[in-house]
């Protein structure tokens, strides 16, 4: 083969390489139980939809590296639900044509399983566009905003941790349980151990605030952690009612 071809080949090949190179390693998938979101000195406020289930939320889906660094904001041209899709529709002869939000068929899934907390109330959309903005961007060469809204509400599906705890005898009762307990009981659930993230209620009691579990790239299945945030529980802490 002619030299010249050959090296435009391989500087082709290179190029290729660095298009599709990762722009992170794996997913947090983090859930928050609202109790303790709300059991604070700072409180909560229930979003306009109603009192949100007593049940774990979603808190975001977080692109992250396995040096435990993270990207953010990264794609300030490609901000939360901007842009509108054009939808056809037949009715008879006539021919409908209709613009909705790029999520709009997710967004009551959304009101139930990725509930605000924070004040002043609305209906979600500021939580949701931060964690776009936020998070979602970092990730969007692998999922598009429909896509990434609709991979975190398929893994609460799939992690339902509160039936996970429940079924162990852990529960939102106000009680106190070893973290030791914990982490062991959703690690025999979902194979992998989980990082808990501990807050404290207006007692000045650690209690269970989020879970995280990691996710692979795809943001679809559980993986072991490459690496776990850093934080402190206590080795007995509360697990508050909603
Ligand atoms: P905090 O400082 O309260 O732990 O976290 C504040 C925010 O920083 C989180 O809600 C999240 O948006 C981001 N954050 C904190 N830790 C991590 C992490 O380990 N990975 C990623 N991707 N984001 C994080
Ligand atoms: P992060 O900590 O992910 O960077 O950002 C959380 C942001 O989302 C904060 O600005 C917080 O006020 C807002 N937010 C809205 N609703 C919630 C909620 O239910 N839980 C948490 N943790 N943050 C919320």
């Amino acid at each position: 083969m002619n030299p010249s071809i050959l090296i435009t080949l391989l500087l082709l090949q290179c190029l290729c390489v660095i298009c599709a190179a990762q722009e992170f390693d794996f997913f947090y998938f983090v859930q928050q139980w609202p109790g303790s979101y709300c059991d604070t000195k700072k409180s909560c406020c229930y979003p306009t939809t109603g009192k949100p289930p007593s049940d774990f939320g979603i808190h975001g889906l977080w692109p992250n590296y396995k040096d435990g660094s993270y990207p953010s904001n990264c794609d300030p041209n490609n901000s939360y639900d901007q842009s509108k899709v054009p939808q056809v529709f037949t009715f008879g002869l006539v021919l409908i044509i209709k613009t909705t939000h790029q999520i709009s068929d997710l967004i009551s899934r959304m009101q139930q399983d990725w509930a605000t907390l924070a004040c002043p109330s609305n209906s979600g959309s500021t939580f949701w566009s931060h964690e776009w903005d936020k998070h979602g961007t970092c990730s969007e060469s692998v999922l598009d905003q429909h896509s990434y809204f609709r991979a975190a509400l398929n893994l609460k599906s799939k992690i339902d941790l509160l039936q996970i705890l429940q079924s162990a005898g852990i529960n939102p009762d106000g009680g106190f349980y070893s973290l030791s307990s914990i982490k062991s009981t959703i690690s025999n659930a979902i194979g992998y151990t989980p990082y808990i993230e501990c807050n404290v209620d207006e007692d000045g009691n650690s209690q269970l605030y989020q879970i995280y579990v990691c996710v692979d790239s795809s943001g679809s299945n559980v993986i072991k952690c490459p690496v776990f945030p850093r934080g402190k529980c206590g080795s007995s802490i509360e697990f508050p009612s909603f």
